[in-house]
């Protein structure tokens, strides 16, 4: 049995969706599970769509229009003539969610967020069900929320693995194709719930560490994992072979490719990961598995843009130590921030955060009331994972916006400020 995991990128338009059903189609497997994202940029549209619903109101109903336009054109191009049923269907997803945007009383903007963004992955499935099942290949369509089941903390939800896996075992018997969607679920009260963006890679695999699968494979528009994001840097390499640690580390540090939580449920079973291109199914990609292939001699660089430094330092210039440091976390957690980087010295303490959920302003004003805070915004985060001399000499070009350097043996941070651009990596990697 095998799982595999379709992002927006892979489901755009009807080509793309045409290509997952030929892979699917050349696949003798028994059994599939395939988890799909949202369509193209959908899960954005819906952001939108949730900002204006909770602060202005503004173009609410067009931008709901365009969501549905863009679906109804993918589901037309798919089924032709015989599209009416589907639309009918898919008329029904838009009802619902008309009726939450009337009805709704509910004022957190996590919660509102998690109800509305979901039926990006909802549509999806729906649409990719309909159309395999339209060219005989027969599937069944589950719904994730019945499976996925997580506590409430909205838009970012921790699944409750022994109560999951034993509804996902309950919801899929059987050889055959099934169909369910990634990043959501639900929680005790039956509300849906999401589990962070790009979380559709970690739905693969909580679904494919419930069933003991062989394998995971995550179709992407890229070769594989590749050693820094081909957006920023003009030369990239393909790691071909890497441990589940080492993918874990470079998810941690940012590198976009995998959701950092999908390693350690795949891990646990020793379920191999792999990351392919759906434009050329036939070639390797990578490979993440136990095995440590080393990839020391491979720097990989990657960047996390627009974050916040804050250097935290007492008033009255006494040691930032245990209580201190408990009581900043505790502000941290409260807050929702991420926390991506530290550094103490004996009076100040550092912390990078990724503003993620917006409630930084408040947590400054928290911080204020006891500790001398400087604050750095839209800095840059650079890791280069197992440098080397050439990557040392490089980043001595970026001497002039380092706020703060940090180094173990294996990895080099640096904070960058605001002056750094995307430009600045071009040629990155030219002697
Ligand atoms: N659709 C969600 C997102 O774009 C989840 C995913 O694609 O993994 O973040
Ligand atoms: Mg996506």
């Amino acid at each position: 049995m095998k799982v595999y995991k379709f992002g927006g990128a892979s489901i755009k338009d009807c080509k793309s969706i045409k290509r997952l059903a030929n892979i699917i189609r050349n696949d003798n497997c028994d059994k599939i599970i395939l988890i799909v994202s949202a369509m193209g940029k959908t899960t954005n549209s819906m952001e939108d769509l949730v900002l204006s619903y909770t602060k202005s109101f503004k173009n609410l109903r067009t931008k709901l229009e365009l969501i549905k336009t863009f679906h109804t054109d993918i589901l037309k191009g798919l089924f032709q003539k015989n599209h009416q049923s589907v639309l009918k269907i898919v008329d029904l997803v838009f009802n619902e969610i008309d009726k939450f945007l009337r009805l709704n009383k509910e004022n957190d903007y996590n919660f509102i967020y998690d109800q509305l963004v979901s039926y990006g992955e909802i549509l999806s499935s729906i649409i990719i069900y309909e159309f395999l099942n339209s060219i005989g290949l027969k599937s069944k369509w589950v719904d994730a929320r019945s499976c996925i089941i997580t506590d409430e903390y909205y838009r970012d939800a921790n699944v409750d693995f022994e109560k999951t896996s034993k509804l996902i075992k309950r919801k899929i018997k059987g050889e055959g194709i099934y169909i369910s969607q990634g990043f959501i679920g639900s929680n005790k009260k039956s509300f849906t719930t999401t589990l962070g963006r790009e979380g559709s890679d970690y739905s693969a695999a909580i679904f494919a560490h419930a069933l003991n699968a062989e394998m995971v494979t995550i179709w992407k528009d890229v070769r594989g994992v590749l050693n820094a994001d081909p957006r920023y840097f003009n030369k990239t390499k393909l790691l071909k072979k890497i441990s589940y640690e080492e993918a874990i580390e470079l998810a941690f540090y940012g590198a976009s490719v995998i959701h950092p939580k999908t390693l350690q449920p795949l891990k646990k079973k020793n379920i191999p990961l792999f990351v392919k291109s759906f434009l050329s199914p036939s070639k390797e990609g990578t490979l993440i598995s136990k095995q440590d292939f080393t990839v020391r001699n491979i720097p990989s660089h990657i960047v996390k843009w627009n974050r916040v430094l804050l250097k935290i330092s007492s008033k009255d210039f006494s040691f930032i130590v245990e209580k201190k440091i408990s009581l900043i976390f505790s502000m941290l957690s409260k807050y929702k921030m991420k926390v991506e980087l530290i550094q103490n010295s004996a009076i100040s303490f550092s912390v990078v955060l990724n503003n993620k959920y917006g409630g930084l302003d408040e947590l400054l004003d928290e911080l204020k009331e006891t500790f001398k805070v400087s604050v750095d915004k839209e800095v840059s985060l650079f890791t280069v994972r197992h440098f080397n001399q050439i990557s040392l000499k490089h980043i001595k070009k970026l001497n002039q916006s380092i706020l703060l350097e940090q180094r173990t043996h294996k990895t080099l941070q640096l904070v960058l400020s605001k002056k750094f651009k995307e430009e600045n990596l071009f040629g990155f990697f030219e002697r």
